[in-house]
């Protein structure tokens, strides 16, 4: 305990934005970041997952490279159905084998079974389900169109075309289209490396019991969960005290980083000099709070810094919520810019509420909630919590419910949208 703090006051002049503009102001510098600088390495198939793609993936052939039945039952020629004549079966054709036979003539048909390629001659396909077989001949129950049950050679992609371009966060799907092209391994960006520093005299690591003053210092490994999240190298920095010389010794050398994110330090309080270190190292502040709940005194802003001309950093509040929410918010887009995709992929989504909400005019707000949802329904339930420190709460959400500035009371049954952390 003192009585007086005697250190250098002097603070960012301050600038404090609505949601919407810091959010606008994040996204424009996350789209000028310099794409070229990155890193690159070539990853086996499986292990590019999560990862952003370098070079694209192309189609090495038609897809489909033949002309595919996409049913079981009998290509056949649709003109022929209809007069609703019985057909005559000329063979059978299965997924694998190529058709060898003639090319199929007037009341022909081909038995044929789902990814066989069509013989010549048909020009549908009718279910198996849609037919009866009668000895060596079928009948149809259907009349059907040219086309029907058939995707055309190419049809979904020309040999040559880009399935995925560069920039893409590598997901499932993508694994699919680049197997399915006989890629064995994916050129992806190297993660970018996020510096995390958490500030603050009452912190212990997380292996140390703490004295019943003192709190363990979990924001850095949420912190670091989340930069794994969104494809990066989290650096975790030992927990840096309240003071101002000791926080810009520890940014100096987090420089080396691509990216600083503090934690705590930011508010109003005697001991919260991170604004201050940041300043004596030459930051430029974008802004320096924003009216949202939680998370009003982040910090976003760049350090000049060399080689690189300059390192981005954001200066988060230390509650744990506000911590997670403002990362989300504000750090996961500039990191995922960073990472080299392209379009940061969506963290929000809409549903309904399943009870009201008081306002709260001139801030945006996330508050605690758990979505659940079937293929019918989307339903958000507010959680009950303590504010931006309780992460017992925090503990219980899938998600939080976005009430905007200007919302007004929000009744059960509206729609709101929801944060993904
Ligand atoms: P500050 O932003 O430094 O004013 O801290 C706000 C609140 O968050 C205080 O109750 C701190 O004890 C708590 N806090 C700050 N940093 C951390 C951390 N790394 N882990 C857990 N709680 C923290
Ligand atoms: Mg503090």
């Amino acid at each position: 305990m003192v009585l007086y703090n005697s250190q250098v006051e002097g603070t960012a002049s301050v600038n404090i934005l609505s949601y919407g503009d810091a959010d606008r102001v994040v996204r424009e510098h996350a789209a000028r970041l310099d794409r070229g600088a990155r890193h690159r390495e070539t990853l086996a198939l499986l292990e590019a997952v999560g990862r952003v793609l370098v070079v694209p993936i192309i189609a090495d052939r038609d897809q489909p490279p033949f002309s595919r039945s996409t049913r079981d039952g009998f290509a056949c020629r649709s003109a022929d159905l209809a007069a609703g004549n019985l057909l005559t079966l000329i063979g059978r054709i299965r997924a694998g084998e190529a058709w060898d036979g003639p090319s199929i003539d007037q009341g022909q048909a081909v038995e044929i079974m789902t990814g066989a390629p069509i013989p010549a001659g048909a020009d549908c396909v009718l279910m198996v389900e849609h037919a009866a077989i009668e000895g060596a001949e079928v009948r149809p129950a259907r009349q059907i169109a040219a086309g029907e049950n058939i995707v055309t050679a190419g049809a979904e992609a020309p040999s040559g075309a880009i399935l995925v371009p560069e920039g893409t966060r590598i997901r499932p799907q993508h694994i699919s289209a680049a197997a399915a092209c006989g890629y064995q391994g994916l050129t992806v960006y190297a993660r970018p490396r996020l510096a995390i520093l958490s500030t603050g005299d009452e912190l212990v690591p997380v292996e140390t019991e703490p004295p019943p003053h003192q709190i363990r210092n979990s924001n850095s490994y949420s912190i670091a969960a989340q930069v794994l999240e969104h494809g990066g190298r989290p650096v975790l920095f030992p927990v840096i005290p309240d003071e101002l010389d000791a926080i810009e010794e520890v940014i100096e050398k987090a420089l080396e980083c691509e990216l600083l994110v503090l934690s705590g330090g930011v508010s109003m309080g005697k001991y919260d000099f991170v604004e201050q270190a940041l300043l004596k190292l030459g930051a430029e502040f974008f802004f320096t709070g924003v009216r949202i709940q939680p998370g009003r005194p982040v910090v976003f802003g760049r350090l000049p810094a060399a080689p690189a001309k300059y390192r981005y950093f954001f200066g988060l509040p230390g509650n744990p919520v506000s911590t997670m929410v403002t990362f989300s918010l504000f750090a996961a887009p500039i990191l995922s810019a960073l990472s080299g995709e392209t379009s940061s992929s969506s963290h929000f989504a809409e549903a309904r509420l399943s009870d009201g909400i008081g306002e709260k005019p001139g801030l945006t707000r996330f508050l605690p909630g758990r979505l659940e949802s079937d293929a019918t329904r989307t339903v958000v339930f507010p959680i009950p919590w303590q504010g931006s420190g309780d992460q017992a709460a925090a503990a219980q959400t899938n998600c939080f419910i976005v009430v905007p500035d200007d919302s007004g009371r929000l009744k059960e049954g509206d729609r709101v949208s929801v944060l993904f952390l």
